[in-house]
């Protein structure tokens, strides 16, 4: 794709986004490799490793704890370090314009609420918390993490006994709430600008299905391509920070012209 054209798709996804309405933001793990965490699905993605998708798994979490408290724990602990990226503040920059009224993400590795996204629904959860299977009684990540330092492995809950996991939403698990409040997002929304998801993982990739426009930002194709209004076959952190620019550039615009017609009714 020429720069001449890639600048044309971001033109035209500046003014879709300024005059939509309602804009919500899906996003899966491919706006955060920029950070340093692999996708799943992309060329050098998670997905590839038998292993690692073994380590995610509740086969291992509930007949293999031990594997589960040490591997998997330590993968999913490496994430809470990382820092977001051009694309998580851009996306924030979006909502503090009132462009954008929510984020609906896929990932758990919390940058959206790191980079100053305010409405954001961790429909797959989150690695800040973790829960009891038996009473739901609420711990923080970090229990986890001294427990099976400390050799407590399975963690146990301290009110009833039960196993404590992460609140991390593995395949087979059941959704949360925080889905279905998604769910009812996109049904109200006018436009979906998805970045960063292959739309591959379900019931998630549903959601664009729900929304009467579809904008796209991903490196490689997605089943949603000929539904959307743009497609942008780009990296996230240099296209949404493009398109932010962009969007500043044109409201500057539209003030100055306001500000002249002012100007000239005054006279
Ligand atoms: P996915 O791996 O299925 O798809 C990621 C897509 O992003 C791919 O199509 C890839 O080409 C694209 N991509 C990679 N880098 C990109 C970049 N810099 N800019 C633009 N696009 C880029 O991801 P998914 O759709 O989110 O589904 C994977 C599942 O795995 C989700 O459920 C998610 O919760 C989980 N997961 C989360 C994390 C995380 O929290 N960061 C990381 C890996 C997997």
């Amino acid at each position: 794709m020429s720069e001449r054209l890639y600048g044309e798709e971001i033109r035209r996804l500046a003014e879709i986004i300024r005059t939509a309405g309602r804009t919500v933001v899906l996003t899966g793990a491919g706006i955060s490799t920029a950070s340093g965490i692999p996708d799943f699905r992309g060329p050098a993605g998670f997905w590839k490793s038998e292993e690692i998708v073994k380590l995610l798994s509740l086969e291992t979490l509930y007949n293999k704890p031990e594997v589960f408290y040490s591997k998997s724990i330590t993968l999913l602990s490496g994430m809470r370090d990382k820092k977001p990226n051009q694309a998580h503040l851009g996306v924030a920059r979006l909502e503090e314009m009132g462009l954008v009224k929510a984020v609906i993400t896929q990932n758990i590795d919390g940058l959206h609420l790191h980079a100053g996204s305010r409405n954001v629904y961790e429909i797959h959860g989150n690695l800040r918390e973790a829960h009891c299977q038996v009473c739901y009684s609420r711990y923080p990540f970090e229990f986890l993490l001294e427990e099976a330092a400390f050799g407590r492995i399975p963690p146990r809950c301290r009110e009833c006994g039960g196993v404590v996991r992460p609140d991390v939403v593995f395949f087979d698990d059941p959704m949360p709430q925080e889905f279905y409040l998604a769910y009812e997002e996109a049904e109200n929304a006018d436009l979906m600008l998805v970045i960063g998801s292959s739309l591959q993982v379900y019931p998630a990739a549903y959601l664009p299905g729900l929304v009467k426009k579809l904008a796209i930002v991903n490196a490689e194709p997605t089943p949603y391509d000929e539904r959307a209004e743009v497609v942008i076959h780009g990296r996230a952190e240099v296209v949404i920070p493009k398109l932010v620019r962009e969007i500043e550039s044109l409201t500057r615009r539209d003030e100055a012209n306001d500000a002249k017609g002012e100007g000239a009714g005054a006279t």
